[in-house]
């Protein structure tokens, strides 16, 4: 890495700390929810815009995607430094993800005044829809990452920084149940109860939990379940998240959840419908070593060193699993508190607004730029994620392209 060239990133970034914090604020005042980031979208793509970056809204046909990009002096790789920025319904940011919009447009403004002196190119990609609508499974598929050698992003984490952690795969599932209206007291034998079906399938869940893995997680909630105690339900339905560290257990698990699904059906004489939307099925983390290291050793430097990850750290599930699948990726985590706070929280909501918040932000964003930099500058870096990648596909931990 080329010394001037990371002093004019981490300068680049401190010249814009005002405007980098009023957009993050700006975002975390006014939260909009999975596909429908329509003004964080805008303000972030403005954003780069204004920096010098030639940006395409609604970036392959997803509304609130965009890119921009930023070229260096010939060819080379093409890092993607990406954000997220969608909220969570009711609570708002309580994922913190007005950060990563930040921490993408800091990262990216850096990187790019980098650029005079590196090949290749920057790509900053904003990926709606964490939160359940797999904003980056649809990117992937529509071709959205396609000449990416490398991307990474930050999550806000409450007070421990680190390199990376794995993450849980998932697949949401709904379960509909369809029986046959009756009077509930005058002819319930002329009836099928449907929401029978679904507290069957509760008790079978139940019952299957004890022989699931530690790790494997089926939550589920009641989302229709009749309209009044005297008439016997036609219809019910069921909406559950299945998880599990590994895809292969994951779908194992899917596929004793749908057997469970048939059964209640089969034990209620009710017809089941099962839907398991694609977009939503998360695959588990598996990130670079040597950028996630890479991004250590610069947070180090910047005064926040990252504790090591422990193995029995409780996860949850992002769409960057997905597109760890088929590219070096990394998925750090800033703490953005001194206390240990819940995720999803008001809580945390409120911590993603604080000073101390930002200012963690804004050096991960920096270490970001920094990596980015390597990743330009320096071929051996890039070389050994593919090294470790190509190896990871062939055991197969990864699928690849
Ligand atoms: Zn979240
Ligand atoms: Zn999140």
């Amino acid at each position: 890495m080329s010394g001037t060239a990371a002093a004019r990133a981490v300068r680049a970034i401190d010249e814009r700390r005002e405007d980098l914090v009023e957009l993050s604020l700006a975002i975390h005042r006014d939260p909009e929810i999975a596909y429908q980031e329509h003004r964080a979208a805008s303000r972030l793509a403005d954003f780069l815009e204004r920096a010098g970056f030639a940006v395409t809204r609604g970036y392959r046909g997803i509304e609130t995607a965009y890119r921009g990009d930023a070229s260096g002096t010939g060819p080379g790789p093409t890092v993607a430094i990406l954000a997220e920025y969608d909220a969570l319904n009711e609570i708002g940011h309580a994922c913190g993800h007005n950060l990563m919009a930040m921490m993408g447009a800091a990262a990216a403004i850096g990187a790019r005044a980098a650029l005079a002196e590196l090949p290749g190119r920057v790509a900053a990609i904003g990926t709606p829809a964490e939160e359940g609508g797999g904003g980056k499974v649809a990117l992937l598929k529509a071709g959205g990452f396609d000449d990416v050698d490398a991307a990474m992003i930050v999550h806000p984490n409450s007070s421990r920084t680190l390199v990376g952690r794995h993450s849980l795969a998932a697949n949401r599932a709904t379960v509909e149940y369809f029986g046959r209206a009756a009077h509930g007291a005058s002819q319930p034998e002329a009836g099928i109860n449907a929401l029978d079906g679904v507290l069957q399938l509760f008790n079978a869940i139940n019952a299957m939990r004890q022989q699931l893995r530690p790790d494997a997680r089926v939550m589920g909630i009641i989302t229709a379940g009749g309209s009044a105690p005297n008439v016997i339900p036609d219809y019910a339905q069921a909406r559950f998240s299945v998880r599990a560290l590994d895809r292969a257990y994951q779908q194992e698990v899917l596929r004793r959840f749908t057997a469970c699904a048939e059964g209640a059906a089969r034990a209620t004489g009710t017809e089941v419908r099962i839907t398991v939307p694609e977009e939503a099925g998360y695959d588990n983390m598996v990130f670079s070593r040597p950028l996630a290291e890479r991004w250590g050793t610069h947070m180090a430097a910047l005064g926040h060193p990252p504790f090591d990850p422990k193995d029995d750290d409780r996860v949850g599930s992002t769409d960057m699993g997905n597109l760890m699948q088929v590219l070096p990726a990394i998925h750090p985590y800033v703490a953005i508190s001194n206390d240990n706070i819940a995720g999803h929280s008001i809580a945390f909501r409120e911590a993603a607004a604080t000073e101390l918040a930002h200012e963690r932000a804004l050096a991960a964003a920096k270490a970001m730029a920094l990596t980015t930099i390597d990743l330009l500058g320096d071929p051996d870096l890039l070389r050994r994620a593919r090294a470790e990648f190509e190896e990871r596909r062939a055991g197969g931990i990864v699928k690849g392209r």
